[in-house]
């Protein structure tokens, strides 16, 4: 970084670069670059101009089975999938899968539920599509491999730029709200 640029993001438990750690450092630094010139906010808002329409627990059920459906039929049934606003980024959660595991009529069943952090509802189509991916991928493999990987990109070609741009936004709108509580700084 240059030196006299006033570092924005300080190393705190709250440092918005979190949700970007394990990116190479020059990317990082365009991206404190894009803040320290705040230019953040605009170069996502230019990117992914629209905004989703599905906002009820129905309505992510729908589009989820919907993806299922296209691309991993043989995986097994959801019985749940919906919001949750006790997911937040603070857990660093942003999607959560289970399965509850229970012995019904001398069987062992295995209920399948998907969360999605509330914070999606507010989100451009791209970034719901790579949650909703993500979740969905993990139906079929349980840990972040190369298998879990290719399985999010046969879903979404586009995976790995809209998770890196999905995190971007995360720190933006974090940045955005410690900005306006600190309201005794000049804006
Ligand atoms: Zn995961």
């Amino acid at each position: 970084m240059t030196a006299g640029v006033t570092e924005p993001w300080r190393a705190t438990a709250k440092d918005p670069m979190r949700f970007l750690g394990g990116y190479p450092a020059d990317v990082l630094d365009q991206v404190r670059a894009m803040v320290a010139a705040d230019k953040l906010g605009a170069h996502i808002a230019r990117r992914y101009p629209q905004r989703h329409t599905v906002q009820t627990d129905r309505a992510l059920y729908d589009y989820t089975t919907e993806l299922k459906q296209e691309f991993l039929r043989s995986a097994p049934p959801l019985h749940k999938v919906g919001y949750d606003a006790r997911l937040d980024t603070a857990q660093h959660a942003l999607g959560l899968h289970t399965a509850i595991s229970r012995v019904q009529g001398g069987k062992l069943k295995a209920k399948k539920e998907i969360r999605v952090a509330s914070l999606f509802k507010d989100a451009p189509p791209e970034f719901l599509r790579m949650i909703v991916v993500h979740e969905l991928a993990h139906l079929k493999e349980s840990d972040h491999n190369k298998a879990f990987y290719r399985l999010c990109e046969h879903m979404e070609p586009h995976y790995h730029q809209l998770e890196f741009d999905t995190r971007l936004y995360l720190a933006w709108r974090e940045l955005e709200s410690t900005q306006s509580k600190g309201s005794d700084t000049t804006a």
